[in-house]
């Protein structure tokens, strides 16, 4: 690879399939390096400490805000989210792929402090089948679901926002072009 790989920024409505991809994605290029955020939510069945997220407490995310030890951070559905610093611009600086998988908030920051960065829009191929995914996961309370169908409109409302949109109807394909923007053969 001769240029140093650019930040990659993955972001789309909660359930559209951005971790399906991202894994689908993994399993074949496990040299993709995304980067584990600070989380305040509890952790959902199966998902481990310092694998998915560093499942932090609220006193902890604040340490980790005040000290400036996020890249961003955001509020979202009632619980925070941040991308831990450090360790990103050490894999950049080796010259590694870096992938980011956040919210619509975080990416405005990102675009904001690092200008070189590429977004990327996953989009649920109709609203109907967002709605069936996000429910169809079976993590959620109606309640937080409702929360997260509310936050979901206004992030496809910001989709012209991106550089690139992917449209998840088949995970295969949608990992394959991220890895084709990527320059990850
Ligand atoms: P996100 O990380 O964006 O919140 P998930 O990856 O958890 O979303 O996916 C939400 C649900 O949609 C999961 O049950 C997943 O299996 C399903 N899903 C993801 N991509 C597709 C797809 N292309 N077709 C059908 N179902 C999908
Ligand atoms: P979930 O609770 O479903 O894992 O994630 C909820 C939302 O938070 C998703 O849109 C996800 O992309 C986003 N998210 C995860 N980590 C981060 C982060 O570090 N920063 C920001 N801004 N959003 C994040």
């Amino acid at each position: 690879m001769s240029e140093r790989p650019r930040l990659t920024v993955l972001s789309g409505p909660s359930g559209v399939g951005k971790s399906t991809v991202v894994a689908h994605m993994r399993k074949e290029h496990p040299d993709v390096w995304l980067s584990v955020s600070a989380t305040t939510r509890t952790p959902r069945p199966g998902e481990q400490h310092g694998v998915h997220y560093f499942f932090v407490t609220d006193e902890e995310m604040d340490k980790l805000i005040a000290n400036g030890e996020l890249l961003e951070w955001a509020e979202f559905a009632g619980n925070r989210y941040g991308t831990p610093r450090a360790a990103v611009l050490e894999r950049l600086e080796k010259g590694e792929p870096v992938l980011l998988e956040i919210d619509l908030q975080g990416a405005r920051q990102v675009r904001e402090s690092m200008t070189d960065a590429r977004l990327v829009f996953l989009a649920p191929p109709s609203w109907e089948e967002l709605v069936r995914r996000l429910t169809g996961r079976g993590t959620e309370s109606p309640e937080v679901i409702e929360r997260r169908l509310e936050a979901a409109r206004t992030e496809l409302a910001a989709e012209p926002e991106f550089d690139v949109t992917l449209v998840n109807t088949s995970v295969e394909d949608v990992a394959r072009e991220l890895l084709a923007l990527m320059d990850v053969v």
